[in-house]
């Protein structure tokens, strides 16, 4: 037997209604909000990567599944959606577009992490950017969209974090203040965070290592480092979730794993999940584009990992998912094969869903099956209900059986 894929699987029907339809609602939201649907390839030059993620981040030290083409060309499995994103804006020269520039992505990322419960090494995310405005407006309108959608898939529990991670102009301060603490107490700290002091020092307040957590206790917030336009920036963000009633809670601590970030950053947690467990995550990234070589472009996105999203999905939202059909047609004999293939030919034509026990087996072989494939009806086709243009119409979840005209179905 050939497995899978460690940390992948196979996401099979019923299970997939539900992923067909929490993508369906993803689009119904997005489309009313004017977002488009952007489709970049599964793989990216590696480069896109290490510049546009940076250096030292979890993800480019350890994560990415990277190999050499057949010319030796490096590529990599995208780990993420923002950064092709920007490669496709400066590819496509999409500067010459209609701005602000509003589009969304659905599909699978990878990354090499540990498997563990509701994480997997090719994982599906939901994203959306919107590209052009400086303005914290733009931060307000992705958390209306976010909301909208968690909404509709009839969350109730859910929270938002929210941190500025500064910008170009504030952030060195906080870099050179959190360095200075750190310094002092390099003996206590990981490996990673060792190095971390020069490279990457925001990072060390989302390590997860239980040594450095007493260090992390010791470190500066943003919060008194941010620049005037930072810290009117997060003002407005503040208002506009009020204003949209968005439960939210600041949090100074709050860094995400990439290092494109500037101001606004985010996270959404689950009461069901616990605080370790962000379903989605985003912020804005004003430097991206014209970091990987584009124009000077500001952003903001989220992501939502949709492995995770489903599993912890309401139970009243997939209730309504139907992934059975409305009718299921039983032939008594092979005699009424074919007329029960134009019966559901005709019902689906008329938008309803049917279909037809294929192996003229009979009637009782012909309603288990019926019931199995978790159909709301069966219909019953005989040679005495062709005549006289009629049907036995069962109900498979009572059991109640009547005859019917095929015309008042
Ligand atoms: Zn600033
Ligand atoms: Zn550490």
């Amino acid at each position: 037997m050939i497995a899978t894929v460690k940390g992948t699987r196979d996401i099979l029907p019923p299970e997939s209604f539900v992923w067909n339809r929490v993508e369906a609602v993803a689009r119904e939201v997005f489309h009313s909000f004017g977002y488009g649907e952007i489709r970049t390839p599964l793989m990216e030059p590696t480069e896109l990567f290490t510049r546009g993620i940076g250096e030292d981040t979890d993800i480019v030290n350890k994560e990415m599944y990277t190999f050499p083409d057949k010319k030796g060309r490096s590529l990599t499995l995208r780990p993420e959606g923002t950064a092709p994103v920007a490669r496709a804006y400066i590819s496509n020269n999409m500067q010459t577009l209609p701005h602000p520039l509003r589009l969304y992505y659905i599909g699978p990322m990878f990354r090499y992490e540990r498997p563990q419960k509701g994480r997997y090494r090719q994982f599906f995310q939901i994203g959306a950017e919107i590209l052009g405005p400086e303005e914290p407006a733009a931060d307000v309108e992705m958390f209306s969209l976010l909301v909208d959608f968690l909404n509709r898939l009839e969350f109730t529990d859910l929270a938002v974090g929210l941190n500025s991670v500064g910008c170009e102009a504030c952030r060195p301060g906080y870099r050179a203040a959190l360095q200075a603490v750190l310094q002092e107490h390099k003996g206590e700290l990981c490996v990673d965070c060792v190095r971390r002091i020069d490279t990457n020092p925001l990072r060390v307040l989302d390590c997860k290592e239980a040594g450095c957590q007493p260090v992390k206790k010791l470190l500066p917030s943003i919060g008194g480092h941010l620049c005037e336009t930072c810290s009117a920036h997060l003002r407005f963000v503040e208002e506009g979730l009020n204003a949209l009633k968005i439960r939210f809670e600041l949090n100074d601590r709050l860094v995400r794993g990439l290092d494109y970030y500037t101001r606004t950053v985010f996270e959404v947690v689950s009461g069901r999940l616990g605080a370790q467990n962000a379903i989605c995550g985003g912020g804005r990234y004003d430097r991206l584009i014209s970091d990987l070589g584009g124009p000077k472009v500001p952003g903001i996105g989220f992501a939502i990992g949709q492995d995770r999203l489903i599993e912890i999905l309401p139970e009243s939202f997939k209730a309504k998912v139907k992934p059975g059909l409305d009718y299921f047609i039983v032939p008594v004999s092979p005699n009424e094969l074919l007329p029960a293939f134009e019966l559901a030919a005709k019902l689906r034509e008329q938008g309803r869903s049917a279909g037809v026990a294929l192996d003229g087996k009979g009637l009782k072989k012909g309603l288990k099956f019926a019931a199995a494939t978790g159909a709301v009806s069966a219909l019953i086709l005989g040679e005495e209900e062709i005549k006289n243009g009629e049907v036995v119409v069962k109900n498979l979840a009572t059991g109640e059986q009547v005859k019917k005209k095929i015309d008042e179905l």
